[in-house]
């Protein structure tokens, strides 16, 4: 059978590797592994996966064919929890959670009530990730909704999965930052109509965390979220053992902090809680019972010294786990590097993270925790198709420790462990080299990966 050649046919050669299910539970049956292969993408999405030598016979000869022989292809990375407002702080020395909000996070966010201050942050941010091999990031704006249509324009423009939403705060923060329960729920009402299914661009309801949310907002924010089918919901827990003091004041009839959340309706498919380190087992069964996801944020818990992620009790219930960076309290854009603590991080609880867990947690795992994984997160036919390329010969160093290694295994632990952005030799979107889309951008300049 040969496939026909429209324009908007193209494929990519190299070693490809993508993950079919969970390896943890699967083991090698969950991936695939092409050491030559090629992936035929037709209009964006994926037409076909397959062995070079069986896809040649197949492709038309004047195909474009995107040459990444000795590198690593892989699914996009997903970024299951980050602030874009806060790039601009990341790296920011010397506090713990409550303080290092008060110091350092709340005034940078202020300044995205100026619109083009959020533009430009939105533009750097969307090509950080994508430099950086992330396609697909669930993201917190700041409460401004300014903030929010230039976090989505950005993304649009360059043609990314994102998820995010104006962050909910009518309580315990600056003036300067606050909503009421009535602004917050209009505000976020009018952005899902402006933003949610537009493209690939998906709405999530934002309490920022429960402290700042009064119990007015937090009902209305639940109602939101149970409203529109589809819509996300996004929050913080069990982070730092001050906050959970703190929570445990505010609402002294929840159970846990967790059971906040449950009591106002905002657990449920698609909600995404980040950090989940002070759980108990009954907090883990809910989250399991009702699909909630969490985000294990290892350089932000790390950096914050706010405790160390279980994986293997979140495994054990069956919840969904993704990763975040959580820049900027996490202290990397790389994924590679968010892997590299998550492993330490295991390391300290006497766990365990394999390279193939790592690597599916990156790619399929959190595409599964956004509920996501029929439109990315694999290879699999009809897939949209947003893949990285990682280059094993980076740096001196990689190439030096890639020459003693055995198994695929072992080199994609050596890239996890040693690989940043350096690593990154391609990111495309859509089946394209990543950057500003002409079709969709006033400026037509191409970011050069
Ligand atoms: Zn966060």
């Amino acid at each position: 059978m040969t496939l026909p050649a429209p324009q908007t046919l193209r494929a990519v050669r190299g070693e490809i590797l993508h993950f079919l299910s969970d390896p943890a539970a699967y083991g090698a049956a969950a991936s695939e592994h092409f050491a030559d292969g090629i992936l035929a993408i037709r209009d964006g999405h994926v037409a076909e996966l397959g062995p070079a030598e069986d896809m040649l016979a197949k492709l038309p000869s004047d195909i474009v064919l995107d040459d990444y022989r000795g590198k690593l292809i892989l699914p996009g990375f997903v970024d299951t929890h980050i602030h874009y407002a806060q790039t601009d702080i990341i790296a920011s020395y010397g506090e713990q959670l409550l303080a290092w909000l008060e110091r350092y996070t709340f005034p940078a966010e202020a300044r995205f009530a100026d619109p083009d201050h959020a533009a430009a942050v939105a533009s750097f941010f969307c090509d950080e990730l994508l430099r950086n091999g992330t396609t697909t990031a669930m993201a917190f704006a700041t409460v401004h909704g300014t903030s929010v249509d230039a976090l989505f324009e950005a993304a649009r423009q360059r043609r990314m999965r994102l998820i995010t939403g104006k962050v909910l705060m009518d309580r315990n923060c600056p003036d300067f930052l606050r909503d009421t329960a009535e602004s917050g729920d209009a505000e976020s009402r009018a952005l899902v109509e402006r933003w949610h299914g537009r493209d690939r661009l998906l709405y999530a309801v934002t309490p920022r965390f429960a402290a700042t949310s009064s119990t007015e907002q937090m009902t209305r924010a639940g109602r939101l979220f149970a409203e529109h089918p589809g819509l996300y919901l996004q929050s913080h827990v069990a982070e730092n053992c001050c906050e959970i003091e703190w929570i445990a004041r505010l609402y002294p009839d929840a159970r846990s902090y967790l059971d906040v959340y449950d009591g106002f309706g905002q657990l449920g498919p698609r909600s995404v809680y980040a950090h989940c380190i002070w759980l108990d087992d009954a907090d883990r069964a809910r989250m399991a019972a009702t699909g909630a996801a969490m985000s294990f944020c290892p350089t932000s818990n790390l950096f914050l010294g706010s405790g160390l992620f279980d994986l293997a009790s979140a495994r054990a219930r069956g919840i969904r786990v993704g990763i975040g960076t959580d820049v900027g309290a996490g202290t990397s854009f790389s994924m590679l590097q968010t892997l590299n603590e998550a492993y330490k991080v295991l390391q300290l609880n006497n766990q365990r993270l394999s390279a193939t867990d790592a690597f599916y947690l990156a790619t399929l795992g959190g595409a599964r925790s956004l509920y996501l994984d029929a439109q990315i997160g694999s290879f699999l036919s009809g897939h949209e198709a947003d893949f990285v390329v990682l280059d094993p010969q980076a740096t001196p160093l990689l190439a030096r420790r890639m020459a003693n290694c055995a198994s695929l295994d072992e080199r994609l632990f050596v890239l996890m462990m040693l690989g940043d952005d350096r690593a990154v030799a391609a990111t495309h979107v859509m089946g394209e080299p990543a950057g500003l889309h002409p079709a969709l951008s006033k400026n037509s300049k191409t970011v050069n990966l």
